[in-house]
C-alpha cells in the first residue's frame, strides 16, 4: 500500500540552512565544550637544542639556570663612582688606570676619592655603587669633573635584577617565541623539553577533484583543500603528511583512513561529510560510532563529521573550501593545540567598529570573511561560501553571534585576524 503512497514535495525553502524539522542542530559553544572535554596530549616528549626550540611547545616548565644578570654591570658608558650619593656639588677626581669594559672587568681596587672608567655592560667594580653618564663629565684622560651627587645604584643593573636564579621562566605548553629562545639564552638554559611535533593527516575526498597544475576534465574541480590545509597545519606548527585524494568509494576510503592513521597522530579529511549519498566520510565514522556527526550551528560550516579512526581523532571537514577553513579554525585548530600540548586555547577577538551594516537572524553563529581597513572592519562583497577568492582577500573573520544581532556601520563588532589562530 505504501508504494501506492504519492510522494510529496517538501515545502519551498529559500534559505539552505533551513532546519529540517526535528533536526537539532548543535551551537558552536556546546561543540566546543565537547571536543575541550575529550581531548587531551597525544605526542610524546623530547630534549632539543635552544636555538633549534623556535615554536616548539614546552613539556615542562622552564627554570633560570642562572640569573639576568649574572653579576651587577652597568647600564651606561661612563664612570664607575663610589659612595656617589655623599659626592655633592662640583666634584673633581681622579681616574685609576685600567677600566671595566664587557667581558674585560677591572681587576683591581677603586681607592677611595677615585673614579674608573666602565663601559656598558661591564662587571661593577667593587666598591662602586653607581655609574654617572659621560656625557655629564668634562675629562682630560687623568682625571673627571662633575656635579654629584648621584643615587647609589644610578645607571647600574643589579644582579637577578631581571630574572633570579631557579625563578620558572616559562610555563609547560607554551609556543617558544624568538623572544623565549632569547630569554632561555640569557638565563643559561642550552636545551629545552618540548613535544614532539604533533602530525597531521590531510586527506581531500571526491571523484570530481583533480591534482592542482595537472590537466583537469571540464567536469572536474582542482583540489583547493589539500594545498591550504597542509600549509595551515604547517603554519600551526604541526607536521603535516600529504595523503592525497580519495575517491569517492567506501572501501578505497576506508584505506586511506587506515594509513592516515598509522601515519599521523590526527586526521583531516574535506569533502563527504554530509549525509549524501557520496558522503562516505560521515558514513564511516559512523560506523565507527565513537562521536557524530554535527550538524553545526554555524555559517559557513554546514556537518562536521567527528571520529575516532584505530585511535585517532578525525575531522571530517565540509568540502567547500570556505567552510573548509572557517572549521579548521574555529574547531581543528584549538582540538589540535589540546592534542599537541598546548592546552585547550581559543583566540582572543578584537572589538572593532564595522565598516557594514547587516541584520543577522538568531540560531546560528556566523564567520564573515573580513579585514581591517583604516580601522574599521569590511566584509568580502559575497557571503558565497564557494567564493575562495574572498578567503585570499581577507585578513581575518569577524563572529556574529548565534542570537540576532543588527549591525549598523560602526557598531563594534568581534574580529579574529587570522594571526590570532597562528596563521
Ligand atoms: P562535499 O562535502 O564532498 O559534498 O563537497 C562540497 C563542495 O565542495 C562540492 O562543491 C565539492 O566539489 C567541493 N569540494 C570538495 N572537496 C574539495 C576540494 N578538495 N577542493 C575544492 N573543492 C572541494
Ligand atoms: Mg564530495
Amino acid at each position: 500500500m505504501s508504494q501506492d503512497k504519492l510522494l510529496v514535495p517538501p515545502p519551498l525553502k529559500n534559505d539552505c540552512f533551513a532546519l529540517p524539522a526535528g533536526t537539532l542542530w548543535t551551537p558552536v559553544s556546546d561543540a566546543l565544550e565537547t571536543l575541550k572535554g575529550r581531548l587531551h596530549t597525544c605526542v610524546e616528549q623530547e630534549v632539543v637544542p635552544v636555538t633549534t626550540s623556535l615554536g616548539r611547545i614546552l613539556a615542562a616548565d622552564v627554570s633560570a639556570v642562572r640569573a639576568h644578570p649574572p653579576q651587577p654591570n652597568s647600564a651606561v658608558d661612563g664612570y664607575g663612582l663610589r659612595h656617589a650619593d655623599l659626592l655633592t656639588g662640583a666634584q673633581t677626581l681622579p681616574l685609576v688606570e685600567g677600566r671595566s669594559a664587557a667581558g674585560a672587568p677591572f681587576e683591581g681596587i677603586v681607592p677611595p676619592n677615585h673614579a674608573v672608567r666602565i663601559l656598558t655592560g661591564a662587571t661593577i667594580p667593587d666598591g662602586i655603587d653607581a655609574v654617572i653618564l659621560q656625557e655629564d663629565v668634562t675629562t682630560d684622560g687623568h682625571s673627571i669633573a662633575f656635579h654629584g651627587p648621584l643615587k647609589r645604584g644610578a645607571n647600574t643593573r643589579q644582579s637577578g635584577e631581571d630574572v633570579h636564579a631557579d625563578e620558572t621562566i616559562l610555563r609547560k605548553g607554551r609556543k617558544l617565541t624568538p623572544a623565549d629562545l632569547g630569554l632561555m639564552a640569557a638565563t643559561g638554559i642550552g636545551s629545552v623539553e618540548v613535544y614532539k611535533p604533533l602530525r597531521v593527516a590531510v586527506v581531500s575526498t571526491g571523484d570530481e577533484l583533480a591534482e592542482a597544475g595537472a590537466d583537469a576534465r571540464a567536469d572536474q574541480i582542482y583540489d583547493a583543500n589539500r594545498p591550504m590545509l597542509l600549509a595551515m597545519v604547517a603554519q600551526f606548527g604541526f607536521e603535516p603528511i600529504d595523503m592525497g585524494r580519495a575517491p569517492d568509494d567506501r572501501e578505497a576510503l576506508r584505506g586511506y583512513l587506515d594509513e592516515a592513521a598509522i601515519r599521523a597522530d590526527v586526521i583531516l579529511t574535506s569533502g563527504g561529510a554530509s549525509s549524501g549519498d557520496e558522503d562516505h566520510m560521515s558514513a564511516l565514522l559512523n560506523e565507527t560510532q565513537a562521536m557524530s556527526t554535527w550538524r553545526l550551528a554555524l555559517k559557513p560550516g554546514r556537518p562536521l563529521a567527528l571520529g575516532v579512526w584505530e585511535g585517532k581523532p578525525v575531522f571530517g571537514l565540509p568540502g567547500n573550501p570556505v567552510a573548509a577553513l572557517v572549521c579548521t579554525l574555529i574547531f581543528a585548530k584549538p582540538a589540535m593545540s589540546a592534542l599537541a600540548g598546548q592546552g585547550w586555547r581559543l583566540p582572543e577577538p578584537l572589538k572593532v567598529p564595522a565598516a557594514f551594516s547587516k541584520n543577522k537572524k538568531a540560531g546560528r553563529r556566523e564567520y564573515l570573511r573580513a579585514k581591517l581597513v583604516e580601522g574599521r572592519v569590511v566584509v568580502f562583497k559575497s557571503e558565497g561560501s564557494g567564493r575562495i577568492s574572498g578567503l585570499s582577500w581577507a585578513e581575518g573573520l569577524v563572529e556574529l553571534p548565534d542570537e540576532a544581532l543588527d549591525v549598523q556601520e560602526g557598531s563594534l563588532v568581534d574580529y579574529y585576524p587570522f594571526s590570532a589562530f597562528g596563521l
